[in-house]
Parts: C-alpha cells; sequence; structure tokens
C-alpha cells in the first residue's frame, strides 16, 4: 500500500514499533489478536489493526501539501477534513478555515469565497450541488480534493447499480458528510434513494418494501432520508444496498442479506439476481480490519477497554461499541480526558452524552486494559494515553517493554 508523507508528529516511536513488529510477525494479516505490551503492573492489549488508514493519510498528506504550497493565499476546508479534533486544530493553527460544520451548518458564508482562495473537499467527499456551486464561481476543487478512493469506489458501485435500475439503499447516518455526499451521487445514479441507519430501520423499511403500509405513513416515517419523488409502489421492484464505509461491516451484510430475503419473498429466488443488486464489495478495508481486530480484543481477560477518537467518528464510535459488548468502556478524545487515577472524562455515543466515571480503574495488578483507536486518530494521540495511564503505575521503561513485544497468540 502507498506510503504517504504526514507530519512526523502525528507517529508515535512506540506505536510504529508495535505496528512494525506484527507487520513482520503476520505479513499476511491473518491473526486479529492483539499485540500485548507489559509494563508489568498494567498490561495493555493493543489491537491487530488501529489507527490513521489510507484515506486518512491520504487527506492529510494533501492538505499539508495545500499549506506548503499556497503560502500567503486563503485555505479553506468545506467542512471537517477528517472527524479528528486534533487533526482539525493543527490544521486551523495554520490558518485553514472551515466553511461548513459536520452536519452542514454553515460556519462561514459561501458569498465571502473568491476564485483567489482554495477550497479543499474533506476525505468523506462533498455534496454534488455544493462542488457544483463552488465551481461556478469559479472555485475550482479538483488539486485538493481529499475524497478518499474507498468512498469513490461506493459512488462507482452506485452508478453501476443505478444504471441497471435498482433503487439505492444506503446503510448510513443521513447527516454523516459521507452518507450526505453519497445521497447525493446515487440520486443522480437512480431514480430513487432511501438510507437505513441500522438493522430495526431496516425491517421497518421492510414493511413497506413488501407494501404492507402506505406511501404517505413511508414518507412521515423516513422523512429526510428518501430522495424526491420516492414511489413506494414502483421505487421497490429492484434494490441495491451500498454504505457509508465506516458503518458495522456485520451489520451492512445482515441488511444485505435481510433486505435480500424480503425480494426473494417478494419475487421468487429464481428471479432474485433482477431484482437484488449484489453490492459485497463495497466495505472499506480500515473498517473491515479495525472491526475484526476489535472482535480479537473480545477474546481477551482485559479488566476494561479504552477506545481513542474523535468523539463525531462513525467508525471510532463502533470500535467502542464493540467493545462495551464485554467490558467497561471508554471512549476519549485523548490522554487529557484522564484526570487522575480515578476519574476519566469520556463518551457515550448512543446518547451522545459526556460522562465522568470514577473510579474507572480497578484495585488490582496487573491491570489489564485494551487499547485501540479509530482511522482517523493520530497513533501519537494512542501513545500519550499510555503516558497518562503509566504514571498511575512503577512501570518497566518503554524500551524494555518493546524489546518483549509479543501477540496474544504467540
Ligand atoms: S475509513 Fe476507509 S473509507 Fe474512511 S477514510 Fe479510511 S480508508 Fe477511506
Amino acid at each position: 500500500m502507498k506510503a504517504f508523507t504526514i507530519p512526523e508528529f502525528y507517529r508515535s516511536p512506540v506505536i510504529s514499533k508495535v505496528k512494525q513488529f506484527r507487520k513482520i510477525q503476520d505479513p499476511r494479516k491473518k491473526d486479529n489478536s492483539p499485540t500485548v505490551l507489559d509494563f508489568g503492573p498494567v498490561i495493555y492489549y493493543v489491537a491487530r489493526h488501529f489507527g490513521f488508514c489510507y484515506g486518512v493519510e491520504n487527506a492529510i498528506e494533501i492538505a499539508f501539501r495545500a499549506l506548503e504550497e499556497n503560502p500567503g493565499k486563503r485555505l479553506f476546508l468545506l467542512s471537517e477534513m477528517i472527524h479528528n479534533p486534533e487533526v482539525n486544530k493543527d490544521l486551523s493553527e495554520r490558518g485553514v478555515q472551515f466553511l461548513q460544520d459536520t452536519e452542514g451548518k454553515q460556519l462561514i458564508s459561501f458569498d465571502t469565497i473568491t476564485p483567489a482562495d482554495i477550497v479543499m473537499i474533506p476525505a468523506f467527499g462533498a455534496p454534488v450541488p455544493l462542488v457544483k456551486m463552488l465551481e461556478e464561481r469559479g472555485i475550482h476543487t479538483e488539486n485538493y480534493n481529499t475524497t478518499c478512493p474507498f468512498v469513490e469506489r461506493v459512488w462507482k458501485k452506485s452508478e453501476q447499480i443505478g444504471k441497471t435500475k435498482h433503487t439505492i439503499i444506503i446503510h448510513g447516518k443521513n447527516k454523516h458528510e459521507e452518507t450526505r455526499s453519497t445521497f447525493s451521487r446515487s440520486e443522480l445514479d437512480s431514480e430513487a434513494v432511501v438510507v437505513v441507519r441500522d438493522m430495526e430501520e431496516s425491517k421497518r423499511l421492510g414493511v413497506y418494501l413488501l407494501g404492507k403500509k402506505s406511501q404517505s405513513e413511508f414518507e412521515q416515517e423516513f422523512q429526510g432520508k428518501f430522495s424526491k419523488g420516492f414511489d413506494i409502489t414502483k421505487h421497490f421492484e429492484k434494490v441495491g444496498v451500498i454504505n457509508q464505509t465506516t458503518m458495522l461491516a456485520t451489520e451492512t451484510q445482515e441488511i444485505a442479506d435481510y433486505v435480500k430475503g424480503l425480494m426473494v419473498e417478494k419475487y421468487g429466488k429464481e428471479k432474485i439476481a433482477v431484482h437484488f443488486a449484489d453490492t459485497r464489495d463495497t466495505l472499506c478495508y480500515a473498517t473491515n480490519e479495525n472491526q475484526e481486530a476489535t472482535y480479537g480484543l473480545l477474546e481477551t481477560d482485559a479488566d476494561l477497554a479504552i477506545v481513542v477518537g474523535g468523539y463525531n467518528s462513525s467508525n471510532t464510535s463502533h470500535l467502542a461499541e464493540l467493545c462495551s459488548r464485554k467490558f467497561p468502556t471508554y471512549f476519549i478524545e485523548s490522554a487529557g480526558e484522564i484526570a487522575d487515577k480515578n476519574t476519566i472524562h469520556h463518551f457515550d455515543y448512543p446518547t451522545k452524552k459526556h460522562l465522568i466515571t470514577s473510579p474507572f480503574l480497578p484495585v488490582k495488578e496487573p491491570v489489564k486494559i485494551i487499547l485501540t483507536s479509530g482511522a482517523s486518530c493520530p497513533d501519537a494521540v494512542l501513545e500519550g494515553v499510555i503516558r497518562r495511564l503509566n504514571e498511575f503505575y512503577s512501570v518497566r521503561s518503554t524500551e524494555e517493554v518493546v524489546k518483549h513485544l509479543q501477540a496474544v497468540s504467540s
């Protein structure tokens, strides 16, 4: 995979050694068991895969290149480039301004932008009308377009199944930048588009797909989540499922299987190839790997899990969700959230509430802590969390620990 030039301050010598060790030990990425960092009184189970993905490194490289190539020019991002506060803060401190927030609320009027300015597209992409509007104003976005190629791959799939007149069902969060971008493309590609957030909502959609509820009920129940002119009597004849790349991979598959089952019920097995488009390959590799590695963490005897990433990061929230199935889990943005040995400030993604837990570390030694981070979290931030937690124990030196790295399975 391509190596990107990203600022050194996002890297971590310790984490780089951990990643290098696993790369040598498991070059084919077949082993999802975590790496053990044994500091003595505190042991970390570090996920097999975590941290910056291809799309995020690509975006960071482009953004820093834009800064370097355009001294004295005004630089804007349509919205947060990725969902990580540290990275967005770094860009902002270097003069990059954000035109919209993550939900599309205007922060700076488009009227103030001129063709002399640089406008960058975030890694999630941007809705088609927005890009068009900028182009009409003489602002070219193609030079510094940080859209992830894996998001573009989903758009290609949407185009393909739109051409065969399949209605597009997007498994995603309808306000998320990526889903808004994908929706705008799917709207152009296909006659009809609808967004479902999860399996529960898919089941509610299934009732309409089978013609058991009315158009007006659909419009009320799925308000803001379907394309203009969606007609449930004709737009559920042929369907395909694509996803926001950071959703739970297993859930996307469950939704696709569920919808396929409904189409079999409606049209019979022999006609399923016509009525259901197979879109299996729209899942992003990083989301898959990070989630699979999290299942590996669930096999351990850890006491708690700490998941690091931006609070608006969809992929990080899913890692926290998976960990919380077995362990007390704390979703934090950085080491700064660990106030002291007793108290941690963290985020509950389902309720969107900031919580304070005290105590959060069990009174025992060794305490075993799961560590992972989202695809937009710099390794340096994860290292900061290790250093912060280590302050509470009499630990072995990092050098000594790194010398004795091992994987749980070895
Ligand atoms: S998580 Fe996947 S789709 Fe999203 S930026 Fe990373 S590689 Fe791209």
